[in-house]
Protein backbone atom coordinates (compact mmCIF):
# COMPACT_ATOMS: atom_id res chain seq x y z
CA UNK A 1 0.00 0.00 0.00
CA UNK A 2 2.76 2.14 0.38
CA UNK A 3 3.34 3.17 -3.23
CA UNK A 4 -0.63 4.42 -3.49
CA UNK A 5 -0.19 7.79 -2.69
CA UNK A 6 1.55 7.99 -5.50
CA UNK A 7 -0.65 6.47 -7.85
CA UNK A 8 -3.71 8.82 -7.06
CA UNK A 9 -0.95 12.06 -7.55
CA UNK A 10 0.12 10.70 -10.81
CA UNK A 11 -4.05 9.67 -12.06
CA UNK A 12 -4.48 13.50 -10.51
CA UNK A 13 -1.83 14.69 -12.81
CA UNK A 14 -2.92 13.57 -15.66
CA UNK A 15 -6.20 15.20 -15.58
CA UNK A 16 -5.31 18.84 -15.23
CA UNK A 17 -8.57 20.86 -14.71
CA UNK A 18 -9.48 21.81 -17.54
CA UNK A 19 -11.78 24.68 -17.70
CA UNK A 20 -11.19 25.76 -14.78
CA UNK A 21 -12.83 29.40 -15.25
CA UNK A 22 -16.40 30.67 -16.21
CA UNK A 23 -19.99 31.00 -14.32
CA UNK A 24 -19.76 27.04 -13.61
CA UNK A 25 -16.76 28.30 -10.91
CA UNK A 26 -19.09 29.35 -8.55
CA UNK A 27 -21.57 26.92 -8.73
CA UNK A 28 -19.09 24.93 -7.03
CA UNK A 29 -17.16 27.22 -4.25
CA UNK A 30 -20.06 25.67 -1.69
CA UNK A 31 -19.71 22.25 -2.28
CA UNK A 32 -16.16 22.29 -1.46
CA UNK A 33 -16.39 23.28 2.22
CA UNK A 34 -18.90 20.30 3.32
CA UNK A 35 -16.55 17.49 1.92
CA UNK A 36 -16.61 15.86 5.72
CA UNK A 37 -20.43 15.94 5.95
CA UNK A 38 -21.12 14.22 2.62
CA UNK A 39 -19.99 11.00 3.28
CA UNK A 40 -22.70 9.53 5.73
CA UNK A 41 -21.10 6.01 6.00
CA UNK A 42 -17.34 6.44 6.44
CA UNK A 43 -16.08 2.81 7.45
CA UNK A 44 -13.59 3.12 9.12
CA UNK A 45 -10.67 0.43 7.56
CA UNK A 46 -11.41 2.55 4.00
CA UNK A 47 -11.75 5.60 5.11
CA UNK A 48 -8.56 6.89 4.57
CA UNK A 49 -8.89 6.00 1.07
CA UNK A 50 -12.43 6.92 0.26
CA UNK A 51 -11.33 10.66 1.45
CA UNK A 52 -8.55 10.20 -1.03
CA UNK A 53 -10.26 9.00 -4.22
CA UNK A 54 -13.60 11.55 -3.43
CA UNK A 55 -10.95 14.45 -3.46
CA UNK A 56 -9.25 12.71 -6.73
CA UNK A 57 -12.93 12.31 -8.20
CA UNK A 58 -13.80 16.16 -7.38
CA UNK A 59 -10.36 17.42 -8.37
CA UNK A 60 -11.48 15.83 -11.95
CA UNK A 61 -14.92 16.75 -11.94
CA UNK A 62 -14.48 20.56 -10.76
CA UNK A 63 -12.21 20.96 -13.83
CA UNK A 64 -15.53 19.62 -16.33
CA UNK A 65 -18.04 21.52 -18.12
CA UNK A 66 -21.10 19.15 -17.30
CA UNK A 67 -25.05 19.29 -17.39
CA UNK A 68 -26.34 19.35 -14.34
CA UNK A 69 -27.82 16.18 -14.12
CA UNK A 70 -24.41 14.44 -14.51
CA UNK A 71 -22.24 16.86 -11.97
CA UNK A 72 -20.57 15.84 -8.62
CA UNK A 73 -24.04 16.73 -6.75
CA UNK A 74 -25.02 12.84 -8.75
CA UNK A 75 -21.71 11.65 -7.38
CA UNK A 76 -22.40 12.48 -3.78
CA UNK A 77 -26.03 11.48 -3.86
CA UNK A 78 -25.15 8.20 -5.36
CA UNK A 79 -22.56 7.78 -2.52
CA UNK A 80 -25.52 8.47 0.27
CA UNK A 81 -27.79 6.52 -1.50
CA UNK A 82 -25.57 3.17 -2.48
CA UNK A 83 -24.41 3.61 1.28
CA UNK A 84 -28.60 3.60 2.28
CA UNK A 85 -29.09 0.46 0.05
CA UNK A 86 -25.76 -1.58 1.26
CA UNK A 87 -27.08 -0.88 5.03
CA UNK A 88 -30.66 -1.80 4.51
CA UNK A 89 -29.24 -5.21 2.60
CA UNK A 90 -26.75 -6.07 5.66
CA UNK A 91 -23.51 -5.33 3.93
CA UNK A 92 -20.87 -5.71 6.19
CA UNK A 93 -18.66 -2.36 7.14
CA UNK A 94 -15.84 -3.42 4.36
CA UNK A 95 -18.28 -4.29 1.57
CA UNK A 96 -20.30 -1.26 2.31
CA UNK A 97 -16.86 0.74 1.83
CA UNK A 98 -16.14 -0.82 -1.37
CA UNK A 99 -19.67 0.33 -2.57
CA UNK A 100 -19.00 4.01 -1.66
CA UNK A 101 -15.45 3.74 -3.55
CA UNK A 102 -17.63 2.47 -6.63
CA UNK A 103 -20.09 5.35 -6.36
CA UNK A 104 -17.22 7.31 -6.43
CA UNK A 105 -15.91 6.49 -9.38
CA UNK A 106 -18.81 5.24 -11.38
CA UNK A 107 -19.39 8.22 -13.87
CA UNK A 108 -16.01 9.29 -13.77
CA UNK A 109 -15.19 8.87 -17.87
CA UNK A 110 -18.44 10.82 -18.06
CA UNK A 111 -15.99 14.25 -16.56
CA UNK A 112 -13.19 12.83 -17.83
CA UNK A 113 -14.08 12.67 -21.55
CA UNK A 114 -17.18 15.31 -21.52
CA UNK A 115 -19.22 12.68 -23.13
CA UNK A 116 -22.00 9.35 -21.59
CA UNK A 117 -21.63 7.15 -24.53
CA UNK A 118 -18.97 4.32 -22.98
CA UNK A 119 -18.39 5.81 -20.13
CA UNK A 120 -19.55 3.34 -17.76
CA UNK A 121 -15.94 1.22 -19.33
CA UNK A 122 -13.72 4.52 -19.53
CA UNK A 123 -15.24 4.89 -15.06
CA UNK A 124 -14.21 1.37 -14.66
CA UNK A 125 -10.46 1.92 -16.84
CA UNK A 126 -10.00 4.80 -14.44
CA UNK A 127 -10.86 2.99 -11.47
CA UNK A 128 -8.72 0.25 -11.96
CA UNK A 129 -5.75 2.42 -12.00
CA UNK A 130 -6.78 4.52 -9.16
CA UNK A 131 -7.42 1.56 -6.82
CA UNK A 132 -5.07 -1.29 -8.03
CA UNK A 133 -2.46 -2.05 -5.32
CA UNK A 134 -4.81 0.15 -2.54
CA UNK A 135 -6.92 -3.17 -2.35
CA UNK A 136 -6.49 -6.54 -2.52
CA UNK A 137 -7.36 -8.24 -6.12
CA UNK A 138 -10.64 -9.69 -5.35
CA UNK A 139 -11.44 -5.94 -3.95
CA UNK A 140 -10.37 -4.33 -6.89
CA UNK A 141 -12.20 -6.61 -9.28
CA UNK A 142 -15.45 -5.92 -7.52
CA UNK A 143 -15.45 -2.30 -7.44
CA UNK A 144 -13.74 -2.28 -11.21
CA UNK A 145 -17.16 -4.64 -11.84
CA UNK A 146 -19.68 -2.70 -11.01
CA UNK A 147 -18.47 0.53 -12.32
CA UNK A 148 -18.40 -1.72 -15.57
CA UNK A 149 -22.27 -2.79 -14.84
CA UNK A 150 -23.72 -0.34 -13.90
CA UNK A 151 -24.50 1.57 -16.89
CA UNK A 152 -28.25 1.69 -17.64
CA UNK A 153 -28.25 0.89 -21.73
CA UNK A 154 -26.17 -1.89 -21.38
CA UNK A 155 -28.25 -3.97 -19.26
CA UNK A 156 -25.80 -5.56 -17.48
CA UNK A 157 -27.15 -8.55 -14.57
CA UNK A 158 -25.36 -7.36 -11.18
CA UNK A 159 -22.48 -10.15 -10.67
CA UNK A 160 -22.51 -9.29 -7.18
CA UNK A 161 -23.96 -7.26 -4.45
CA UNK A 162 -21.76 -4.40 -5.02
CA UNK A 163 -22.46 -4.43 -7.96
CA UNK A 164 -26.44 -4.82 -7.67
CA UNK A 165 -25.98 -1.69 -4.93
CA UNK A 166 -24.59 0.84 -7.25
CA UNK A 167 -26.71 -0.04 -10.06
CA UNK A 168 -29.81 0.89 -7.76
CA UNK A 169 -28.77 3.54 -6.27
CA UNK A 170 -27.68 4.97 -9.82
CA UNK A 171 -31.18 4.50 -10.69
CA UNK A 172 -32.89 5.96 -7.68
CA UNK A 173 -31.34 8.91 -8.22
CA UNK A 174 -32.78 8.88 -11.92
CA UNK A 175 -36.44 8.89 -10.06
CA UNK A 176 -38.41 11.17 -7.92
CA UNK A 177 -38.22 15.50 -7.94
CA UNK A 178 -34.52 15.19 -8.42
CA UNK A 179 -34.91 12.30 -11.34
CA UNK A 180 -37.12 14.87 -12.76
CA UNK A 181 -34.88 18.09 -12.50
CA UNK A 182 -32.47 15.62 -13.85
CA UNK A 183 -34.29 14.89 -16.91
CA UNK A 184 -34.91 18.61 -17.95
CA UNK A 185 -31.51 20.08 -17.07
CA UNK A 186 -30.26 17.17 -19.38
CA UNK A 187 -32.50 18.11 -21.98
CA UNK A 188 -31.70 21.26 -22.28
CA UNK A 189 -28.20 20.51 -22.18
CA UNK A 190 -29.15 18.70 -25.32
CA UNK A 191 -31.22 20.72 -26.73
CA UNK A 192 -34.23 17.94 -26.36
CA UNK A 193 -37.84 19.56 -26.45
CA UNK A 194 -39.99 19.02 -23.79
CA UNK A 195 -42.65 17.21 -25.37
CA UNK A 196 -44.11 16.68 -29.12
CA UNK A 197 -46.22 19.16 -29.76
CA UNK A 198 -48.49 16.58 -32.01
CA UNK A 199 -49.18 14.55 -29.31
CA UNK A 200 -47.50 15.66 -26.35
CA UNK A 201 -48.08 12.16 -24.33
CA UNK A 202 -46.81 8.50 -25.58
CA UNK A 203 -50.13 6.93 -25.38
CA UNK A 204 -50.97 5.66 -28.70
CA UNK A 205 -47.74 6.37 -30.22
CA UNK A 206 -44.19 5.17 -30.35
CA UNK A 207 -41.74 6.18 -27.36
CA UNK A 208 -38.98 8.65 -28.36
CA UNK A 209 -37.07 9.11 -25.44
CA UNK A 210 -34.20 10.44 -27.59
CA UNK A 211 -36.63 13.20 -29.02
CA UNK A 212 -39.11 14.22 -25.93
CA UNK A 213 -38.01 15.01 -22.31
CA UNK A 214 -41.72 13.36 -21.65
CA UNK A 215 -40.92 10.35 -23.59
CA UNK A 216 -37.91 9.91 -21.68
CA UNK A 217 -40.03 9.85 -18.66
CA UNK A 218 -41.58 7.22 -19.62
CA UNK A 219 -39.20 5.24 -22.12
CA UNK A 220 -36.36 4.81 -18.69
CA UNK A 221 -37.43 7.09 -15.55
CA UNK A 222 -40.97 4.71 -14.88
CA UNK A 223 -38.97 0.89 -15.91
CA UNK A 224 -36.30 1.35 -13.57
CA UNK A 225 -38.73 0.30 -10.98
CA UNK A 226 -39.04 -3.24 -12.23
CA UNK A 227 -35.11 -3.20 -13.22
CA UNK A 228 -34.07 -2.41 -9.59
CA UNK A 229 -32.14 -5.59 -8.13
CA UNK A 230 -33.10 -4.91 -3.88
CA UNK A 231 -35.53 -4.70 -1.83
CA UNK A 232 -34.01 -1.24 0.13
CA UNK A 233 -34.39 0.32 -3.18
CA UNK A 234 -37.28 -0.85 -4.33
CA UNK A 235 -39.03 -0.27 -1.07
CA UNK A 236 -37.34 3.54 -1.67
CA UNK A 237 -38.42 3.69 -5.38
CA UNK A 238 -41.87 3.94 -4.23
CA UNK A 239 -42.24 6.99 -2.90
CA UNK A 240 -40.41 8.47 -5.82
CA UNK A 241 -42.16 6.84 -8.55
CA UNK A 242 -46.01 8.06 -7.14
CA UNK A 243 -44.79 11.41 -7.37
CA UNK A 244 -43.70 11.19 -11.02
CA UNK A 245 -46.99 10.18 -11.63
CA UNK A 246 -48.53 13.05 -9.91
CA UNK A 247 -46.32 15.23 -11.66
CA UNK A 248 -47.28 13.76 -15.14
CA UNK A 249 -50.82 14.16 -13.88
CA UNK A 250 -50.78 17.71 -13.39
CA UNK A 251 -48.55 18.47 -16.61
CA UNK A 252 -51.43 16.58 -18.33
CA UNK A 253 -54.04 19.07 -16.81
CA UNK A 254 -51.84 22.21 -17.31
CA UNK A 255 -51.07 20.96 -21.10
CA UNK A 256 -54.46 20.43 -21.70
CA UNK A 257 -56.77 23.29 -20.52
CA UNK A 258 -53.94 25.06 -22.99
CA UNK A 259 -55.99 26.81 -26.03
CA UNK A 260 -53.42 26.64 -28.63
CA UNK A 261 -53.37 23.38 -30.13
CA UNK A 262 -50.63 23.09 -32.69
FE1 LIG B 1 -24.58 7.88 -12.61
Amino acid sequence: PSAAPMGLTRARAAHPTRLDHGPHKLAWAFPLRISSRTLPVMPVELGELIAEVKRVVWGIYRGARLPPSHDFSHVLRVVELASEIAEGEGLNERERGLVVLAALLHDVGIALRGSKEGHAAASAEYAKKLLISRLNDREVELVVTAVREHSWERATPPSSIISAVLQDADRLDALGAIGLARVFAYSGYVGRPLYYLEAPFPEDRELRGGDFAIDHIYEKLLRIPERLNTRTAKALAEERVAFIHAFLKELRREIRAMKTGF
